[in-house]
């Protein structure tokens, strides 16, 4: 493969260039998948590549999307079905 920075061409697994040092792939801490250098996120998992930098957007979970406005969601759902059946 070849060096992104200097051009040179390394012998394909190797992790690093051997003239600059520069990363030739980047490995996935979470599962191991190579990917290219300057790739964001993992192509095996889709896991940020940028160490210690959480996922761009965290999306609320079920539970406490539901928190607080129970008794509307449930009523909803009731409409739903009266509506439906
Ligand atoms: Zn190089
Ligand atoms: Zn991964």
């Amino acid at each position: 493969m070849l060096c992104p920075r200097c051009r040179t061409e390394n012998r394909e697994g190797r992790r690093f260039c051997s003239k600059c040092a520069a990363p030739l792939a980047v490995v996935c801490a979470s599962c191991g998948f190579t990917n290219d250098p300057g790739d964001e996120f993992c192509g095996g998992c889709a896991q940020s590549l940028r160490a210690g930098t959480p996922m761009p957007r965290k999306f609320p979970s079920p539970e406490s999307y539901g928190k607080g406005s129970k008794t509307s969601s449930s009523r909803l759902s009731s409409d739903l079905h009266s509506a439906l059946s």
